[in-house]
């Protein structure tokens, strides 16, 4: 930029519309009118040293459309051509144009010398017209004294405006002229640093503000501002330099609160539109996924009927709100995610579980009740009284905790049964829960969601699976749980049963507290040892003995047979099994306290009468020419049998039908050979015992198990060896001990039982002894074989025969006492079973006889044993072998 810039007295015009250069801005401009062109082509373009020609702002005094739009594109690229035209058209100047005398024109009396930096030439075709484009630099102010508007361009007498050299040295000294720069330069400063910011372009400006003049540079900075016109006529005039200071300083600070404001809400609108911007492509994105997976929007109307059921599923409210917790997690998982399907599964249980949904109990009807529990099962007197007696109490207090039965028995005697009855009394839903072999005491809390594949716990799981929070929940086999390193099941069951502790059962894999009071627990077991302590002191246990033979029969006859004909689609009138034959099923092919091996054969015969049913009628449908010769009741039967030819019934589907079709025919009546047919030959006979102790050393014991009281044989026998004891039989430790105190007390009695000649003092001697318990598959163990080992050495030694007719049972101390044992009521009845007519007990257990059946009883010769002596007198034919010596020998 020239420092000072020497003016010609005259300068050719160039005028711009609404548009001011300003000393040290650059503009480029296209000329096409003709006086424009003519102005270039005369100034600038023909002149080998380029020109100077002066910039002067025209106005519109008048809003003339088409003049304003003309012009007011002055300062852009384009241009000049009809500024050009205006100018000819009003080179009257200040008059009004020739050819509309409405548009009138202001020119300006100031304007601003400018050289051109580059000027390009150009012919526009077809036309031919000659155009120009010119870049110029604005150089200093100047006052139009006179101005031409005649001949092809206008001109104008000038007069320079600027200050001298000298001149600006003195303003410069001026204090309100450093104070106006000092304010100038830091705004100026300011604007610099917000563009540097912004467009990384202030480094040149910068240059300009250490090395330009203020004065000059106010210019320069108002000049790149889009400012209205009149401002910039304002700046145009502003010849001092300390007024153009203030006025640029005050349009530089406008222009930096425009940009900081401008900014602000670029700012905002930014933000906020990333943040949208950036969820919709993530949202594009995995639809795009999905679409690629082939995943469809199944998941999102999934997890929204999933959470329909939560929210219809009554859970407490923190519980809820655990839930919705789990639910917002689920729901920004992608169904791949790992997690994404054990979120899913507990939430499901969370709403699946029946938080409030309960089964609503109606007024109990006792005589209602208490005929359901008599019709379903026979016998059991006090056993339903007792029940009997709990829903009552439930009647009056429908909220009481009462106690937790527990039915101990053997397999199949209806404990399970009886559980159900109550339920049914009760008009609750019934939920059976094995504990059978559940060791780990997670199988009852559950496991923690921490590891993979983790569960609820039975009990969770058992409610998820009944639907109602009140159902009458049977711990089945309580006794077959055990505890081992994985924890103790039978604490985790203590808290089940405590009606203090179960309002908030904690199940790990729930991990929120569920209310199990409304629950009513019934347990089962088959012993009651097993079951610890603390266990057994929350229940109120309630024994089941099993039955005798009678009851057996009675319980085929009214509850068993039907109900088996009706499972297998028969009736009485097709298949008959008389009462002699249950009998024998109950004699020869079961020897159980209970009735479920019973009830298994008689379903054999059911079924086994069920396909003689189907053989039957396509025997029927085949043969028309039975029917010929019937009743005409038959003679319907044919127009059956004849659509029954194309219609193949299947067996146990439509069997009601099939029996009341054939009702005509005679029922099947069970006889003996057919028993043997179906069921094999007899398992077992009245004859075993008689067999078993025919030889010496055999004696017959009453055992207690898991399966109620059986019936136990003892064999020993002697071998040449050097006086040492083999057993054999799967024997524990306790029993083993029996043997060793046994065989001492015979030893040490040789004598008195004169069991050898009076020179022959060592029994053992060159012998070994071997005591085997058949069945030696199964596990024995116990004290109460003591008395049959005995009776069995003294067999083996005095080589007698024990009484196949008397079984016994009890512990026998070292000196020969003979100690009371359990069991026996169980062990009396199993006697009974097999056909034993004599019992030996030990004295002390008489009382237990009391809960033994008077049937039972009445066929059954008890005999009492203190000692040993006893037992031996009572267990040899003829009594105690000694003494039977003794008489011989007298
Ligand atoms: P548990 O649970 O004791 O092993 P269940 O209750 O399953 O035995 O009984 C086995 C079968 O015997 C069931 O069909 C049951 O109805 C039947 N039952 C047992 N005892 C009786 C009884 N006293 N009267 C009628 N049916 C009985």
């Amino acid at each position: 930029m020239a420092e000072s810039v020497e003016l010609p007295g005259r300068l050719a015009i160039l005028p711009f519309r609404n548009k001011v250069l300003l000393p040290g801005a650059f503009i480029r401009i296209r000329c096409t009118s003709q006086s424009s062109v003519k102005l270039v082509e005369q100034e600038l373009w023909q002149r080998e040293e380029k020109g100077l020609i002066g910039i002067l702002p025209v106005q519109d005094a008048a809003e003339t459309t088409s003049m304003d739009s003309m012009l007011s594109q002055g300062v852009g690229s384009e241009s000049c051509e009809r500024s050009s035209n205006a100018q000819v058209s009003t080179s009257d100047a200040h008059k009004v144009d020739g050819k509309n005398p409405s548009e009138v024109i202001h020119w300006h009396n100031r304007g601003v010398a400018a050289r051109a930096l580059h000027l390009s030439r150009g012919v526009e075709k077809p036309s031919g017209r000659v155009t120009y484009i010119v870049v110029l630099e604005g150089l200093c102010r100047f006052n139009i004294e006179e101005l031409n508007t005649r001949g092809p361009y206008c001109t104008a007498k000038i007069s320079p405006l600027e200050m001298t050299k000298s001149e600006m040295e003195q303003v410069e000294q001026d204090p309100d002229f450093v104070t106006l720069s000092r304010q100038f330069k830091a705004i100026a400063m300011e604007l610099i640093y917000i563009l540097e910011q912004k467009q990384k372009t202030g480094g040149r400006i910068k240059v300009l503000l250490e090395t330009l003049p203020f004065h000059k540079l106010a210019d320069i900075f108002v000049a790149s501002f889009e400012i209205s016109f009149e401002e910039q006529l304002c700046m145009l005039d502003s010849v001092d330099p300390k007024v153009r200071l203030s006025k640029a300083t005050e349009l530089v600070d406008r222009h930096l609160q425009s940009i900081r404001v401008a900014e602000k809400i670029t700012q905002k609108v930014e933000g906020q539109l990333s943040k949208s911007q950036k969820e919709y492509l993530l949202r594009q994105q995995m639809r795009a996924i999905k679409e690629e997976l082939g995943d469809n929007d199944d998941d999102e109307d999934d997890l929204a009927s999933l959470e329909r059921k939560m929210q219809n599923a009554g859970m407490p409210s923190n519980i809820w709100k655990h839930a919705q917790r789990e639910l917002r997690r689920l729901k920004k998982m992608q169904p791949q995610q790992p997690g994404y399907n054990s979120s899913r599964v507990y939430l499901d249980l969370l709403a699946d579980l029946p938080w409030q949904k309960a089964s609503e109990e109606q007024e109990m009807d006792l005589k209602a009740a208490k005929d359901h529990l008599d019709c379903d099962h026979y016998g059991l007197v006090k056993i339903k009284q007792r029940i009997f007696e709990y829903l009552a109490v439930r009647k009056l207090k429908p909220d009481a905790r009462g106690p937790v039965l527990c039915f101990v028995g053997p397999p199949g005697v209806g404990k399970t049964s009886l559980a159900s009855s109550i339920a049914a009394a009760l008009g609750r839903k019934f939920i059976r829960i094995s504990l059978g072999g559940v060791k780990d005491e997670a199988d009852i809390r559950g496991h923690r969601r921490t590891y993979i594949g983790s569960m609820p716990g039975r009990l969770i799981d058992g409610l998820k699976r009944v639907g109602v929070c009140n159902p009458v929940m049977l711990l089945d086999e309580i006794d077959k749980t055990g505890s081992d390193v994985r924890g103790d099941p039978a604490s985790a069951l203590l808290e089940v049963l405590d009606p203090e502790q179960n309002k908030s059962f904690n199940d790990h894999y729930l991990n929120v507290p569920f209310d199990l009071s409304k629950v009513i627990f019934v347990a089962t077991a088959n012993r009651m040892q097993p079951i610890p302590p603390p266990l057994l002191d929350r229940m109120e246990v309630i024994e089941l003995p099993g039955y005798t033979a009678e009851e057996k029969l009675r319980i085929a006859m009214q509850h068993l047979i039907p109900r088996v004909l009706d499972q297998h689609g028969l009736s009485s009138a097709f298949l008959q099994i008389p009462e002699d034959m249950v009998k024998l099923v109950i004699q020869r092919y079961t020897r159980e306290a209970g009735v479920r091996n019973l009830e298994r054969n008689l379903a054999a015969l059911a079924r086994a009468a069920a396909v003689r049913v189907a053989e039957r009628e396509q025997a029927v449908s085949v043969s028309k020419d039975v029917h010929k010769i019937t009743s005409p009741l038959l003679d319907n039967r044919l127009a059956e049998g004849a659509e029954m030819e194309m219609e193949v019934i299947p067996i146990g589907v439509n069997n009601h039908e099939i029996s009341n079709a054939f009702r005509i025919a005679s029922p099947l009546v069970v006889d003996e050979a057919m028993l043997e047919k179906i069921l094999g030959p007899p398992r077992f006979d009245d004859r075993e015992a008689a067999d078993r102790v025919a030889t010496p050393g055999v004696s017959v014991g009453l055992v207690w198990t898991a399966f109620g009281g059986e019936v136990q044989f003892v064999e020993a026998t002697s071998v040449v060896g050097n006086g040492e004891l083999h057993l054999t039989g799967q024997l524990g430790d306790v029993i083993k001990e029996s043997a060793q105190i046994a065989l001492t007390w015979v030893r040490a009695r040789v004598a008195d039982l004169k069991l050898a000649a009076a020179e022959e003092t060592d029994l053992l001697q060159g012998k070994d002894i071997h005591i085997h318990f058949p069945a030696g598959a199964v596990p024995k163990d116990g004290p109460s074989a003591g008395v049959t080992l005995v009776t069995a050495l003294v067999s083996l030694f005095s080589q007698k025969n024990v009484r196949a007719d008397t079984a016994m049972t009890g512990e026998m101390t070292l000196r020969g006492l003979v100690l009371p044992v359990g069991g026996v009521k169980d062990k009396v009845l199993a006697a009974h079973r097999y056909g034993i007519k004599r019992v030996i007990l030990p004295e002390r257990n008489l009382k237990d006889l009391v809960e033994v059946p008077a049937a039972v009883l009445s066929s059954l010769e008890i005999l009492v044993a203190k000692r040993m002596e006893d037992v031996l007198e009572h267990a040899f034919d003829g009594g105690y072998p000694w003494r039977q010596h003794q008489h011989s020998k007298l």
